[in-house]
């Protein structure tokens, strides 16, 4: 899943950017936020959010089950 930071919770300890392994997070004005395009959706940041304020981004939720698509072929 695609996360997202729920701003109020967060206290801007930056756990979660430390345990990112795709460097799909940044602060903010003190806060984290998930940059969706760089997430791969490991949660690894949501284990290590202290707050629990790392949650699943509606928006990027799954749809129905799609057949994977892999990124060959796919125009920039
Ligand atoms: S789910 Fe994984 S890739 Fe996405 S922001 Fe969290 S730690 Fe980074
Ligand atoms: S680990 Fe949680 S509280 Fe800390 S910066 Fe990340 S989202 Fe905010």
């Amino acid at each position: 899943m695609i996360v997202k930071i729920e701003s109020e919770k967060c206290t801007g300890c930056a756990l979660c950017i430390e345990d990112c392994p795709m460097a799909a997070i940044e602060l903010k004005d003190g806060k984290a936020v998930v940059i969706a395009e760089m997430c791969r959706g490991c949660e690894a940041c949501v284990m290590s959010c202290p707050q629990e304020a790392i949650v699943e981004d509606p928006k990027f939720a799954p749809a129905p089950q799609r057949a994977p698509q892999t990124m060959h072929g796919w125009r920039h």
